[in-house]
């Protein structure tokens, strides 16, 4: 018995890491939204069903642990996840056959599931240890009771079975949960170390690191690749009037237009104090003068403290552009660009050099 409880227990663990291999996969964008969900399903209707096969026997009774993957995808993903899962086992589990197959796919699985699917919406606090443990008793008890009415000696069964089944499905269940929250934390953490290293604080732009790491990466596909040297002009007058707060709210809230403005093949970074770095791949030269003229009015016309009390201030940017060429020499395009940046500034400022 302690054989096939700890099979099932096995089962449960690769489960849970192939899961959560696949959210770290997600994460790092090697493995896509679309497919993400579809992947998590597969993995637990394939966890279930080996389970079919390793079955714990127990004085002559057989039974798995199905319940525990199947209450652990509906609790923290409801109906969308655990429907499919519900389908493709209990077909698999009606072609198995076998006299009891109806009562295991309708008590053992369908409706010890229906608890936590209701449960699913409304719980905000789903990580807490005693939430697991009573929807698993529940279910539990919705699987197990039948037996009592449905089978010839069932009340008999019942006790027989009911401590080691209620044990194994408890120490299965709180393995898995155990494994799903420190899962969990490890992956938030990872999401906010990565975001830390490549982001600028304040701006939550990419950082330089992140900036030239992604020009690397980007495939150019005969496009024209642009870089531009973004600066605020007269910057030093927001800080001296309304003090360096008011300085990093503006600093913000250009980092903001230029995002919320961008085109299609184009990411941003903040070079440091009042400057950023725009790159732009384009079919045309005309569509990257568009982009960056169309953030220098957005700049020059928007609020610039828009969720403050700082009275309103006009400000205006100053834009050089250099070609990136295909080698991709990233310095030689900073250096022309911030020569670009300087003409703009001394041929009267809020204009667009190239
Ligand atoms: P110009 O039009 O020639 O660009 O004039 P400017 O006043 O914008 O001059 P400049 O770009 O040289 O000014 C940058 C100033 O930005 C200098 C520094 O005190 C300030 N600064 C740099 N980093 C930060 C920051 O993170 N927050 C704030 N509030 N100020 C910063
Ligand atoms: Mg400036």
């Amino acid at each position: 018995m302690i054989q096939s409880v700890l099979s099932n227990l096995g089962i449960l663990l690769l489960m849970h890491l192939m899961i959560n291999t696949g959210y770290y996969l997600n994460q790092t964008k090697k493995l896509s939204n679309t497919f993400m969900p579809i992947f998590h399903i597969l993995i637990v209707t394939l966890a279930i069903i080996s389970m079919f096969h390793f079955p714990i026997r127990f004085s002559d009774h057989l039974f798995d642990l199905r319940i525990a993957p199947l209450i652990f995808v509906s609790f923290y993903h409801g109906w969308r996840y655990t429907v499919p899962v519900l389908i493709m086992a209990s077909l698999y589990r009606f072609f198995l056959g076998g006299e009891t197959v109806a009562h295991e796919i309708l008590f053992g699985m369908i409706l010890s599931s229906i608890l936590p699917i209701i449960l699913y919406p409304q719980d905000q606090n789903r990580f807490h240890i005693l939430k697991p443990f009573l929807v698993v008793t529940a279910a539990w008890l919705i699987s197990d009771l039948p037996i009592i009415w449905l089978m010839p000696e069932g009340l008999e069964i019942f006790t027989e079975i009911a401590l080691v089944r209620y044990l194994s499905l408890l120490l299965g269940s709180f393995i898995l949960y155990f494994f799903i929250v420190t899962g969990q934390k490890h992956l938030t953490l990872t999401k906010q170390m990565r975001y830390f290293a490549e982001r600028d604080p304040l701006t939550g732009l990419y950082n330089m690191r992140k900036f030239e790491d992604a020009i690397q990466k980007y495939i150019p596909q005969n496009k024209l690749m642009y870089i531009a040297m973004v600066d605020i002009d007269c910057f030093k007058k927001i800080n001296d009037t309304f003090g360096h707060q008011a300085g990093d709210t503006a600093i913000k809230t250009v980092g903001e237009i230029i995002l919320n403005n961008r085109s299609k093949d184009m990411f941003a970074a903040r070079y440091g104090g009042d400057e950023y770095i725009l790159f732009i791949a384009v079919d045309h030269p005309d569509q990257a003068m568009a982009t960056l003229n169309k953030i220098r009015k957005r700049v020059a016309s928007a609020p610039l403290f828009p969720h403050s009390t700082y009275p309103d201030f006009k400000i205006s940017l100053s834009i050089g552009v250099a070609q990136l060429n295909a080698f991709k020499n990233l310095k030689e395009a900073i250096d022309l660009a911030d020569r670009q940046l300087y003409f703009a500034k001394h041929s009267g400022k809020n204009q667009v050099c190239s």
